[in-house]
Formats: C-alpha cells, sequence, structure tokens
C-alpha cells in the first residue's frame, strides 16, 4: 500500500493511514483523512482555513475517483459546506451524475443530511476585503458588491499564497489506484469559476491498472492540457511513470498565451512507484508519503522539472 498527498494532509494523513492498516476501503479512508484537512482553520488553502471568492463568498471545490470502476463524483463551487470531498463520495454513491455545481450541489448535500456550515474564517473575511479594497477607485467600492467585478481580477493572480488544494493518491495491488482532491480554489477568484480539483482528467485521474496522478496550483493550465489524464494514459501506451510525467510537463510547457503559472504533479503507477514534480512553482514543495514499510509517514521534498 503507498499514499501519497501534498503538504496541507497534515491534519488528516495519520488517520488516513491507521485506516489504510485496518483495511478500509482506500476512498473512505482518503476521504475522512481529507475532512479533517478541511476543517482545520490553519491550513489556508482547503475548507474553512481557505479564501472567498471576489465577493467574499467561499466556494468549494472536490472529488473522489475510483480507480477500479473509473466511477468519479465531484463537487463544484459549493456553498455553505466544509466536507465537500465526502459531499463528493456521496454524488459518486447516490446519483447517476458525475458532478453538482452551486446551489444544486449545496441542496443535495442537504438532501443528504449535511450540516450548512459558516465557511468563512473572520481572518479570511478581513483579509479578501483588505485586498479587494486595494483595487477599487472610490466609486467601485461605493456600489460594491453591484460593480463589475472582471476589471477587478488583479486580485487573483497574486499572491502565489492565496492557492493550493489537497491531493491524495492510494495505491495497493489489491485495493486498487484512487484519487481524492478538495480545495476552495484561487482566493478572490471570479464567483462561479471552477478549477481543475473537481475536473477529472485535469486535476486528478485514477485507474487502477496504470496509476493515477492529482494536481495542484494553476488549474487553468492543467485543464488545457488535461495533465491528469495524459500521465494515466501514456502510462497505459507503454511510457514509465517518469516518462509519463516528462510528457505532462512538456505539454504545460508548450501551453501559450492565457494564464501561465506554476503546477506540482503527483503521481503513482501501478508498479508501487511515485513521483511529485514541481514544474515552476515558487518555493519548497513538499509531499506526505506513506508505504506500508514504513512505520510513519514521512515528509519529503519534491522534484523540480
Ligand atoms: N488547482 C487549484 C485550482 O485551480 C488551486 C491550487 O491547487 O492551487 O483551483
Amino acid at each position: 500500500m503507498l499514499l501519497v498527498a501534498n503538504a496541507e494532509a497534515w491534519p488528516g494523513f495519520k488517520t488516513t493511514v491507521e485506516q489504510l492498516k485496518a483495511g478500509a476501503d482506500p476512498l473512505t479512508a482518503m476521504v475522512e483523512g481529507i475532512s479533517l484537512v478541511e476543517r482545520e482553520p490553519k491550513v489556508r488553502s482547503v475548507g474553512f482555513g481557505g479564501w472567498p471568492n471576489m465577493l467574499g463568498v467561499m466556494e468549494c471545490d472536490a472529488a473522489v475517483m475510483d480507480g477500479n470502476t473509473r466511477e468519479v463524483g465531484a463537487v463544484g463551487a459549493v456553498p455553505n459546506t466544509i466536507p465537500v470531498a465526502k459531499l463528493a463520495h456521496e454524488v459518486m454513491k447516490k446519483l447517476p451524475h458525475v458532478m453538482l455545481t452551486g446551489e444544486g450541489a449545496r441542496r443535495f448535500a442537504t438532501e443528504t443530511g449535511f450540516s450548512v456550515d459558516d465557511v468563512l474564517l473572520e481572518d479570511s473575511k478581513r483579509v479578501w476585503w483588505e485586498r479587494l479594497e486595494k483595487e477599487m477607485t472610490p466609486e467601485q467600492k461605493a456600489a460594491f458588491p453591484n460593480t463589475p467585478l472582471a476589471p477587478l481580477l488583479k486580485t487573483i493572480t497574486d499572491p502565489e499564497r492565496v492557492r493550493d488544494t489537497t491531493v491524495w493518491l492510494a495505491a495497493d495491488r489489491e485495493r486498487g489506484i484512487h484519487a481524492a482532491t478538495s480545495t476552495s480554489g484561487w482566493a478572490w477568484k471570479y464567483p462561479g469559476r471552477l478549477g481543475d480539483s473537481p475536473i477529472p482528467g485535469a486535476g486528478y485521474y485514477a485507474d487502477s491498472r496504470y496509476g493515477a496522478a492529482a494536481c495542484t496550483h494553476t488549474g487553468e493550465m492543467t485543464m488545457r492540457s488535461a495533465t491528469a489524464r495524459t500521465i494515466v494514459l501514456a502510462m497505459k501506451l507503454g511510457y514509465s511513470l517518469t516518462d509519463a510525467v516528462k510528457l505532462a510537463v512538456d505539454e504545460l510547457d508548450e501551453l501559450a498565451g492565457g494564464f501561465l503559472g506554476g503546477v506540482v504533479i503527483h503521481a503513482v503507477d501501478a508498479h508501487g512507484n511515485h513521483q511529485v514534480t514541481n514544474f515552476r512553482c515558487q518555493g519548497e514543495i513538499r509531499y506526505w508519503l506513506w508505504e506500508d514499510s514504513m512505520p510513519e509517514p514521512e515528509l519529503r521534498d519534491a522534484t523540480n522539472a
């Protein structure tokens, strides 16, 4: 058994490891761990500790993918809900659909017994307004929120610290290879913006026969390149894990125009290998790893593309 998750996973990683050791279903175990990350206010990019959209409203995205069946459950731009990865899992288990967004996702949450959560931290609200205020003219400020938001988009493209996703991959010879993600997306994003974290093939993909991949940072790039699917498909076509990740990095590198930033790729194959590669993200990128030969999970450094 192998479990890989990015650095934000610290509040729940050990819980998932314990559940996996006890023989739990990997997706259920990952969703349990992610729920702890989502409830931890110190994680400033996921769930309760995340950042709101340009209107000061939290809209979270999440997904799960079962690599044995290629079933997917995803939710996007969900308001007032903390355990969004769990909600995505419910979509997979209970609906004939793959993805619900916005008010429809919230309605399904209520029908399924999820509480209505107050998701905006006081501190996030304060920082959100301080930053937005700097970008506005006195006229825009007086009219807010009844003012066009697109001219204020500078607030979302900077700084790096206002992004990240928690991405998890579990791989086991018997139980298969699976992926799960959760994020509040880009801070100060335009309302209704979906990132890659709920989009199968972009922010995550899993196929137990070959491997899985999940991405963090610039979803606007991985959605254009279908990064996670590219990696898994390349492995199906005979590429090694390293070559498959390199192909996906080359595809990202070849993008022209539009918003370009960095991406971190997390990937595993069906032979027990894993790779975490940083393509152009600032700062130190680390990730959590646990293999059943390890007494404790380890925090490791990603390699640079
Ligand atoms: N990939 C996420 C998104 O585009 C954000 C992140 O992981 O930094 O919403």
